[in-house]
């Protein structure tokens, strides 16, 4: 059986090099080396593909972390000092990509960054910086109390009978936190799956969707030592497979049908 190909969308920054600035594509190998184990053929998405040719070529699609979306795409009137790493190009790429995913009911998952431009994506707002909106919340980057990435850092508090609690199979659940914005108002038909203890957002899902799955945390950097987190990845590659089979049979239904006139 041919392995369900799971699209993943890259960084795009602008890098100083030798013959003046470039824009450029980056990917942390954790997000691939996660999608090959669980089964997956990873597939890099640069942003200058039309949405539909992006999404035929794929089984299913892995929104990656990175720097901020612009706060005018959730209509917020001012840019906080924090707000960094803004690119126009992967906010309009994945904001249309996100878009046309959904309506095609491919299955998704998105980490980190990728779960804050799935709820812009479908109307939803963001917190700019989580210490200004919420003065007793947990310090949710990590590297700055000295914890490593690749390992859990607070709890979350998941949601019972949630698709994400029926993947993790655990209420609770210790992850990995470095993201200075979260989830304000979730975007209409976005179903909150789990909180921090201070009540910061850490994961989302839409119901109306076979498989759209968000967390706010890094399971890409877990899921080497954390099964747990693992089955994330195995579960995103499981619905691509479905979703893969169903495409092919409706495709063969086509052809048997004959030529259309
Ligand atoms: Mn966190």
């Amino acid at each position: 059986m041919e392995k369900p190909v799971i699209g993943i969308t890259p960084e795009v920054s602008v890098a100083t090099t030798h013959v003046g600035p470039t824009e450029r594509l980056q990917l942390n190998l954790d997000y691939t080396a996660a999608v090959s184990a669980a089964g997956g053929l990873p597939l890099v998405l640069p942003p200058d593909l039309e949405p539909p040719h992006a999404l035929a070529a794929i089984d299913g699609l892995l929104l990656t972390g990175g720097g901020d979306i612009d706060p005018a795409r959730y209509g917020a009137p001012t840019v906080h000092p924090e707000t960094y790493g803004v690119s126009s190009t992967r906010d309009s790429f994945e904001i249309a990509l996100i878009q046309h995913a959904i309506a095609l009911d491919l299955p998704i998952l998105a980490i980190c960054r990728g779960l804050q431009v799935l709820n812009v994506a479908l109307g939803g707002t963001l917190i700019q910086h989580i210490p200004d909106a919420i003065p007793q919340a947990l310090n949710h980057r990590q590297h700055e109390l000295g914890i490593p990435v690749d390992q859990p850092a607070h709890p979350i508090r998941v949601v019972p009978d949630t698709l994400l609690a029926r993947i993790l199979g655990t209420p609770s659940l210790m992850v990995n936190s470095y993201h200075h914005q979260a989830i304000d108002c979730p975007a209409p038909g976005l179903v909150i799956t789990a909180y921090a203890p201070d009540g910061v957002i850490e994961a989302a899902e839409l119901p109306s969707a076979t498989f759209v799955v968000a967390v706010q945390w890094h399971p890409e950097r877990l899921f080497r030592s954390h099964p747990t987190h693992h089955a994330l990845f195995t579960a995103l590659v499981q619905a691509a497979q479905r979703s893969r089979t169903h495409r092919h049979a409706a495709l063969a239904r086509t052809e048997k049908a004959g030529p259309r006139s």
